[in-house]
């Protein structure tokens, strides 16, 4: 049990490199948190900090109101699981995962082989006890570094890229895997990765970084839908937003955006009349999968769009469009008979179109449904 708080940290390393900047984040007792964003925006920095690997250069880490500083990792009582397993090559998966046991007062060897049993047990490597980490496939050799994390009882998990050397179905089990080991223990979670997929399906909340500062942090569900600006929407949703530059105006009794050449009325409950915007550009984006071939029952508006490429993709159809000389894509669930070359009519609920100002790349309006 333990919730964590990060208190105005930042992070420069010997060379100048300013890792992090003033990062604030409250982290749940039990809540598995996500720290997503791409290689270099310092996601590995605040996870050591948190784990006493490394020193802040400023800032404070309490665990459960207690400051942390000047106290090291096994004083912290963190587990860490890393990218590149390390295990101890010379140790057989038995004595891996019991590792960390050695360091228990009064703990007899009985206790011990129970533990480690019970740990491969649930994840399922039993079988494999006796083997040296050089006879492991790589899955088999993250099991063994998970098998070693919770073998004791840590008051916090921390996870650095533990699936990125994995091929992918080796990462859907693990990544399932992960979830269920979070579900049973009573423990606070910290997972690192720079893949937005994994983060919607593992987090409690995600927490957004570029350049050593957190953007957003939020359920993965609200933080879809509520992008509170370009680089948040632009990383979180694959594939990747639409964005269009687009202007505005006033109407009778709501805005209008022009995108690509067509007006969309944009809901006064999302952008009230009064709302003051700096000038008439604003930065519209449109989610691939917003695009609808019926007709929505929802306020929607709508737009003629040339094919002009079809990528099937298994599940649906990834389809390029060109309208007034912008391309943009569209991505259809069910599949259809849309073909290159063809003219089509594509449909978007005005409540899912995104605005952000030009400026400060901050969104301008929120989502109502
Ligand atoms: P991420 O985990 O998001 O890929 P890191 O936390 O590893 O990012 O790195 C953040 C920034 O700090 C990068 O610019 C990286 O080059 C720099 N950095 C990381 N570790 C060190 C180090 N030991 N010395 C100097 N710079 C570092």
């Amino acid at each position: 049990m333990s919730s964590i708080e990060l208190k105005n940290i930042s992070m420069t390393y010997d060379k100048g490199v300013k890792a992090l900047k003033n990062v604030d984040l409250q982290v749940n007792d039990h809540e598995f948190l996500v720290l997503l964003g791409p290689s270099g925006c310092g996601k590995s920095t605040l996870l050591r900090i948190v784990a006493g690997l490394i020193t802040e250069t400023e800032g404070d880490i309490l665990f459960d109101g207690e400051s942390m500083k000047g106290k090291d990792a096994r004083e912290r009582n963190i587990s860490m699981v890393f990218q590149n397993y390390a295990l101890y090559p010379h140790l057989n998966v038995f004595k891996n995962i019991a590792f960390p046991l050695g360091n228990i007062k009064g703990i007899t060897k009985e206790e011990i082989k129970e533990r480690v049993e019970e740990t491969a047990r649930l994840l399922d490597i039993e079988e494999i006890l006796n083997r040296r980490p050089r006879e492991l496939s790589g899955g088999q050799k993250q099991r063994v570094a998970l098998g070693r994390a919770i073998v004791r009882d840590p008051r916090v998990f921390l996870f650095d890229e533990p699936l990125s050397n994995l091929d992918v179905k080796m990462r859907g089990d693990l990544r399932d895997l992960i979830a269920e080991i979070h579900r049973n223990l009573n423990t606070t979670f910290i997972y690192v990765t720079h893949d937005q997929s994994e983060a919607m399906v593992l987090g409690d909340r995600v927490a957004v970084m570029e350049n050593g500062v957190i953007k957003q942090v939020g359920a993965p569900q609200d933080v879809y839908n509520n992008p509170n600006c370009v680089y948040v929407a632009g990383f979180v949703g694959s594939p990747k937003m639409n964005f269009f530059a687009s202007r505005i105006t006033k109407g009778e009794g709501s805005y209008s955006v022009k995108i690509m050449g067509n007006m969309f009325d944009i809901p006064v409950e999302r952008l009230p009349l009064d709302t003051e915007l700096k000038d008439d550009r604003v930065i519209s984006g449109i989610r691939p999968e917003d695009f609808k071939l019926e007709r929505p029952e929802k306020p929607y508006g709508s737009l003629r769009a040339t094919v002009t490429k079809c990528i099937p993709m298994g599940s649906g159809l990834h389809v390029e469009l060109s309208c007034n000389d912008k391309s943009f894509l569209a991505v259809f669930l069910n599949h259809t008979d849309v073909k290159v070359g063809e003219e089509i009519e594509l449909f978007v609920e005005t409540d899912v179109i995104h605005l952000f100002d030009p400026e400060t790349e901050e969104a301008i309006c929120r989502r109502i449904r």
